[in-house]
């Protein structure tokens, strides 16, 4: 594609929001809002480089402390956008890595990069950033949306909250953050994983995936309450103590094992290609949405 047809493709690319992050700072809290709730908070690239963006912003701003990541609307996120008129996955991107274009790319090549830098690449970096992040979390966090959640170092969520990612549905082994085992023990993450199915706020809780739960009404205020609390904390002892964790999860095999299931992932996608000429297996939003909700 040559320049002149990116800046054509751009220009009729449908976007319901030119904000599809909100961004705002008080008490040492930053706030970061992910804005289409039209479409659930489903990430396109749009929304995940200005995400992106945000968390620069929130990392390099001395009155921040603690970052708060929230969805707009009825649910937290219902994942990567597979279908709404914003998506926009086959655009060129101005890249945070240096990961080259995947836009003009053939085959398996096109996903795989894309997947390095904005999925891969951007969510071990938002997981590294040297500030506590806290996921508050109402509805729905479903496969993308439970990445965003899981990089967090916190996840508080409401008692209507559920987590999971039907993935397997398409012939691949989870979301391109496999922090499966890590986040639930390697029995539960298997269960979560075939059966694709919803689980309940209660249950991540039990689970030790979700930190704190609270009645919706009563979310925001009692996780704005927690932030104060890590906002009182020293900057670099917070910032030390996460490293140290973090640390220590890779010691355990996080980072490696993600490498390795990132390319069993991508292999899938190459086999989906190869059957039927679609990355995603034949779901689109809407079969995705079905499987959903055939179960609680
Ligand atoms: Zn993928």
């Amino acid at each position: 594609m040559s320049d002149i047809d990116q800046e054509n493709a751009f220009a009729d690319q449908v976007y319901e929001t030119d904000e599809p992050i909100l961004y705002e700072v008080a008490d040492g809290i930053a706030t970061i809002t992910m804005n289409r709730p039209k479409y659930n908070n489903a990430q396109n690239n749009q929304m995940t480089y200005a995400l992106d963006e945000a968390y620069y912003k929130a990392a390099s701003d001395d009155d921040v402390k603690v970052i708060i990541l929230r969805g707009s609307g009825k649910h937290f996120s219902a994942g990567h956008d597979i279908g709404t008129p914003g998506r926009d996955h086959h655009l060129s991107q101005d890249r945070k890595s240096l990961w080259y274009d995947h836009a003009n790319k053939p085959g398996a090549e096109f996903q795989y990069v894309k997947e390095q830098e904005a999925y891969l690449g951007m969510c071990r970096r938002w997981r590294d950033l040297p500030k506590p992040t806290i996921a508050m979390v109402q509805g729905a966090c479903i496969a993308g949306g439970l990445m965003l959640a899981w990089t967090c170092d916190m996840i508080i969520a409401s008692d209507d909250a559920f987590f999971s990612d039907p993935v397997v549905r398409m012939g691949i082994p989870g979301v391109e953050y496999f922090a499966h085992p890590y986040e639930l023990n390697p029995r539960i993450a298997k269960e979560f994983l075939f059966l694709g199915e919803r689980m309940n706020a209660e249950r991540a809780y039990q689970m030790g995936m979700v930190n704190r739960i609270f009645p919706r009404a009563d979310l925001e205020q009692e996780t704005y309450d927690i932030a104060k609390r890590i906002a009182a904390m020293p900057r670099l002892g917070l910032a030390l103590t996460k490293q140290a964790i973090n640390h220590v999860e890779d010691l355990q095999g996080k980072r490696n094992g993600m490498e390795a299931v990132f390319g069993m992932h991508h292999f899938a996608h190459a086999h989906n290609s190869l059957i039927s000429d679609d990355k995603l297996g034949g779901f689109d939003a809407k079969a995705m949405a079905d499987s959903q909700r055939e179960k609680k």
